[in-house]
């Protein structure tokens, strides 16, 4: 039996720290390669093997993967909307590229499984704002949404062309204390928290009921698992699943804060983020994941919050 050998691309990140550390206790340290531009993140080191990589570098990636005799591959290294928007074509091209270095090496290699997230930016002011469907209008206005849409494009295109089994979700705006956010929209939810403690108030740089998806990262972990280790015949949307599990604006997260810290105030001052926002889904149809592959949701915004304040 082929044993699995993970690597992870972009594992520095806000999400790959907690992957990769969630996969290595799953298959075994020295099973998951961590791998990212950056230097180590304190949080992986010590705990399994490092490279460096730019996975721009086709050649370098395809060394590595036979190398190590990886059989699946997580894909997380991009370019984020709020950065995004700074660079265009920058994050097209890194978006873009990435994607088919990972998808043509997979099917080259005949690679066990391939994840790479998507996210709620596919979605733009013509799709219903309020529990957006699966299939709907997708008319993306940001690059990243742009990039992410083509992105599922291609994903269903090698599964259905070559075979590659590749999966991904539509991740909304993700809230953690392990490692930083790279650059998104919804990173106001994580500033917060910080700025509570430490000055017992914020300015929100997106305006008080502005509604967007959100998941608590134990949950985004959890969902990325559940989906990889599902069997592949249940996995019938090969483009890039909905994924839900709750929705809030500043004020109210606002307000769960304050039921901690009586004396939090907040206030508002929209920037360029506030239109990326406007142009957003407020909440997610995520029927089809809960349907094909079991997914439920455990965290609320209350039950977030207070784990939040424990632990940054
Ligand atoms: P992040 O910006 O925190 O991390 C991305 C990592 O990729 C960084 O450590 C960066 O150094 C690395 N990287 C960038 N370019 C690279 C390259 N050329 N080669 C190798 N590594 C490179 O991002 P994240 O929040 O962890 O997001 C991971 C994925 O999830 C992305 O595809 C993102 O679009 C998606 N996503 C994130 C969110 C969220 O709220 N965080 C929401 C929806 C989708």
């Amino acid at each position: 039996m082929k044993k699995d050998k993970i690597l992870v691309i972009g594992a520095c990140g806000q999400i790959g720290v907690e992957l990769t550390l969630a996969l290595r206790k799953m298959y075994g340290d020295s099973n998951v390669v961590a791998s990212d531009l950056r230097e180590e993140h304190d949080l992986l080191k010590g705990t399994g093997p490092y490279v460096s990589l730019d996975v721009m570098n086709k050649e370098m990636l395809h060394v590595l993967v036979i190398r190590h005799n990886i059989t699946q591959v997580y894909l997380l290294a991009a370019i984020l909307s709020a950065t995004g928007e700074k660079n265009p074509l920058l994050a097209w091209h890194i978006n873009m590229q990435s994607l088919l270095n990972v998808l043509d090496i997979a099917k080259e290699e005949n690679l066990d499984k391939i994840y790479w997230p998507s996210s709620i930016a596919v979605f733009g002011p013509n799709s219903p704002a309020a529990e957006t469907p699966q299939h709907t209008i997708i008319e993306p206005t940001t690059i990243y949404g742009i990039s992410k849409f083509a992105g599922e494009r291609w994903c269903e295109y090698y599964n259905h062309r070559f075979g590659v089994d590749v999966r991904s979700l539509r991740y909304p705006g993700l809230i953690s204390y392990k490692s930083a956010p790279g650059g998104g929209t919804t990173d106001y939810a994580i500033e917060i928290f910080h700025e509570a403690k430490e000055h017992k108030k914020y300015t929100s740089f997106l305006s008080e009921n502005t509604y967007l998806p959100m998941m608590y990262m134990p949950d985004a972990i959890r969902a990325t698992i559940e989906l990889m280790e599902a069997d592949a015949s249940k996995i019938a949307v090969r483009s890039a699943y909905n994924l839900s599990a709750m929705s809030f604006s500043p004020k109210e997260i606002g307000a769960e804060i304050k039921k901690h810290i009586p004396e939090f105030t907040m206030a508002y001052e929209p920037d360029y983020r506030q239109q990326i926002a406007d142009g957003w889904p407020n909440s997610i149809d995520d029927s089809l994941a809960r349907q094909d592959w079991g997914w439920k949701p455990e965290y609320d915004l209350a039950r977030m919050t207070e784990d939040m304040l424990r632990n940054i």
